[in-house]
């Protein structure tokens, strides 16, 4: 070969169906060509003196054939392609050369310089792929790629190469020339189709190529909302699917809880509307929110209402929801890891644990009206483990009341703050001094409130940040309690 820099290769996609394909080798490294050979409908032949168990099995299926022995060019007489997958470095090269006498393409595995023609990094979406090269020189990088578009692309790509390939004809006459085919097909893949395929309404997502189809060009196509929750704070807890709608967002919609570090994945040309309600300020009230969300789903945008935690606990998911309903206008929701999972793994609290307790119940705290509501006699029962989100302005009562109902003073809390974050501060004591250790270590929100026997193990257990803070004085009040 020459030593002059070589030009890029030229990639290219085969039919192999019904062409035969001449693999050497009889080991797995064979036998993971052969198998992806065989997918591409290739008609595989398996030289080598001996097969693996699955090559074997498959020979006597006969799915494959089998030439036994050592390697003949007489092998390569009736193929269109050949792959040298042997641990011998001289076999491999007879194959090459004997193929190439024969203007056959041939592929060295693991080795580009021998190698005719590569097998690319693949990502498969159905019939859609997407080939990744790096010329042979690189393998680990296109590997990197490779990893990065999995991420990107979600299952549903491929029922979307599906449907469009299903409907080319009628694509191609609505839309007969290049420009405005291509207009055509990036005002559909901006509409609700994808999102219907993915979320597997195929019949609806027939209804709205229909009505694409329909639409006049330059019209708009009509907007949805994806409630999805962003997860406690680390970023590192989002979902994929969360990533990837944040990243197909024009507007997104945002509570206060939602970190700077989430908002930073998201689209950066997304128009971002802080929504937070903080108290007393005046704020975005909920029914001025939903007014929001409609009307930028009705101007044709990609809305994303992102929450802190998961939307639908404790994050009046259910009412926009209603609302979005209310005018017809098309949603999905991506659930979120809700604080009390996420702090309670962040602190080292199992929320459930044989030995301790046998459920968990998330409940709100939010001020004394909804703390009245609360079933206490049966929130005070043993064997629970309680997670309170909003809680750290009613503490007292909320002590108050666990007693009253015959919880022990003894039962262990945990309270931790800014959970999952940097500045995440976990504080335990006993039940009877809550809300003097609160007061003493001047706990902020966003908190939870952990209370039961399991929040005991943060002691133990802790991984994240610093270890518990304990109330020094803790000691002489529950001698006061007992
Ligand atoms: N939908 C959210 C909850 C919203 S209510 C979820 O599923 O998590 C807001 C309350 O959640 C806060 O008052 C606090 O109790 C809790 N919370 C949310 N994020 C938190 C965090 N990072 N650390 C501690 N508590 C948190």
């Amino acid at each position: 070969m020459s030593t002059a820099p070589r030009a890029p290769l030229f990639p290219l996609f085969a039919d192999l169906r019904g062409r035969r394909v001449l693999v050497v080798g009889g080991g797995s490294v064979a036998r993971r060509k052969v198998e992806a050979l065989l997918a591409a409908g290739g008609l595989v032949a398996v030289g080598a003196p001996m097969l693996e168990p699955t090559l074997a099995r498959w020979a006597a299926e006969g799915r494959i054939g089998h030439r036994k022995g050592r390697f003949e060019p007489a092998w390569l007489d009736d193929a269109w392609l050949a792959v040298a997958a042997t641990d011998d470095v001289a076999v491999n090269l007879a194959v090459v050369e004997a193929a190439e006498a024969r203007r056959i393409w041939a592929n060295a595995v693991d080795d580009a310089e021998l190698s005719r023609f590569h097998m690319p990094a693949r990502v498969e979406r159905g019939r859609l792929q997407i080939a990744i090269s790096s010329g042979g020189g690189a393998p680990m990088l296109a590997r990197l790629v490779r990893e990065q578009l999995e991420k990107q692309f979600d299952e549903s790509w491929g029922a979307l190469a599906e449907f469009l390939t299903l409907r080319r004809t009628r694509i191609r006459s609505r839309w007969p020339d290049l420009g405005t085919r291509r207009a055509g097909i990036a005002r559909l893949l901006a509409g609700p189709l994808p999102g219907l395929l993915r979320t597997r309404r195929t019949l609806a997502a027939g209804q709205a190529f229909d009505r694409a189809l329909r639409a006049a060009d330059g019209a708009s196509m009509h907007g949805s909302v994806a409630l999805v929750g962003a997860g406690p704070g680390d970023p590192g807890l989002l979902t994929l699917r969360a990533l990837r709608v944040l990243n197909e967002a024009d507007v997104i919609l945002h509570d206060r809880l939602v970190s700077d570090e989430v908002l930073q994945l998201a689209r950066r040309d997304a128009e971002r509307i802080d929504v937070g309600k903080r108290v007393g300020d005046g704020g975005h009230t909920q029914e001025a929110i939903n007014a929001l969300l409609v009307a930028h789903a009705r101007a044709g945008k990609r809305v994303v209402r992102l929450k802190g935690g998961d939307p639908m606990v404790f994050g009046r998911g259910g009412e926009e929801l209603e609302a979005l309903r209310m005018y017809g206008i098309d949603f999905e929701v991506v659930p979120g890891i809700t604080a009390a999972v996420a702090c309670a793994a962040y602190a080292g609290i199992p929320l459930t644990h044989r030995e301790h307790a046998q459920s968990v119940r998330l409940v709100t705290a939010h001020g004394k009206a909804s703390l009245d509501a609360l079933d206490w006699a049966s929130l005070a029962q043993e064997r629970q483990t309680l997670a309170f989100y909003m809680g750290v302005a009613s503490l007292e009562h909320l002590r108050d009341q666990l007693l009253a109902h015959g919880r022990a003073a003894t039962t262990p809390f945990a309270i931790i703050e800014n959970g999952t974050r940097p500045q995440q501060r976990v504080i335990t004591g006993a039940l009877a001094d809550l809300p003097a250790t609160a007061r003493l270590q001047s706990v902020q929100a966003p908190a939870l409130l952990v209370i039961g026997e399991v929040a005991a193990l943060a002691s133990t257990l802790h991984w994240f940040g610093s270890a518990p803070l304990t109330d020094p004085s803790a000691g002489c009040s529950l001698a006061r309690a007992a």
